[in-house]
């Protein structure tokens, strides 16, 4: 019997790709207009090569992308930029349309609510107080303050001790295959898989898991199941 629910964040409760791209091309247009001396397409792929360089925890992709241009780094360019960013993303940060009336249906439901999520916890914090919804969450625990990321066993062992349940007691919903399901199950867990559709190596790795991966291509349809 299902007790406690964990989440991930990023593209599981509300659209994380779709709007950072709009925002970081928002920011090079802005740095553009301002003096930097790129195309759009040349300094789109520059800022993708060093956000893969560095990492998307990296909080000085900007900095970077002006040394690389001028030789050293342009701040006021960086400083048009940052500010572009996060107006364009907070303009558009919003949830899936079903994610308040889950979350609420699975409150009501007495189901205990968890966030399992890679990333700084300062900025996994903010995006949960800026979207309405920390206070669904009864635990909040991120690879930052682990010190492992999901798919690693231990960070779901932690949020389940911490949440005071065992492994038969939990599900795990998520996008991501190989850190929200697979991890999920390694730890004991059952999972839920948010995705538009299925690879074939999912689909043989879900008809092994004896039934303990459910498959939904839009969060509202928890509530059916739960
Ligand atoms: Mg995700």
């Amino acid at each position: 019997m299902i007790k406690a629910i964990f989440f991930d964040i990023d593209d599981t409760l509300y659209d994380t790709s779709g709007f950072a791209k709009l925002a970081r091309k928002a920011a090079l247009n802005a740095m553009i207009a301002a003096g930097l001396p790129l195309t759009h397409d040349d300094a789109y792929i520059l800022l993708r090569e060093i956000i893969k360089e560095k990492g998307s925890n990296y909080d000085q992709h900007l900095n970077v992308l002006t040394k690389r241009v001028f030789g050293e780094e342009n701040l006021l360019l960086v400083a048009i930029g940052m500010i572009t960013y996060h107006n364009v993303k907070f303009a558009l940060l919003r949830l899936f349309p079903e994610t308040m009336s889950t979350l609420i249906h699975l409150k009501a439901q007495g189901y205990n609510l968890g966030v399992i999520s890679n990333g700084l916890t300062i900025k996994q914090y903010e995006k949960l107080v800026r979207l309405g919804l920390h206070h669904f969450f009864d635990s909040v625990i991120t690879s930052q303050e682990t010190g492992v990321e999901k798919p690693d066993i231990n960070i779901f062992e932690l949020a389940m001790g911490r949440m005071g349940c065992k492994a038969e007691n939990a599900v795990m919903i998520g996008n991501s295959f190989s850190d929200d399901i697979q991890g999920a199950i390694n730890a004991g867990m059952s999972a839920i898989y948010l995705t538009p559709q299925l690879t074939a190596s999912e689909k043989e790795y879900i008809n092994k898991s004896n039934g303990k991966i459910d498959i939904i291509s839009d969060i509202g349809e928890i509530k059916n199941k739960m």
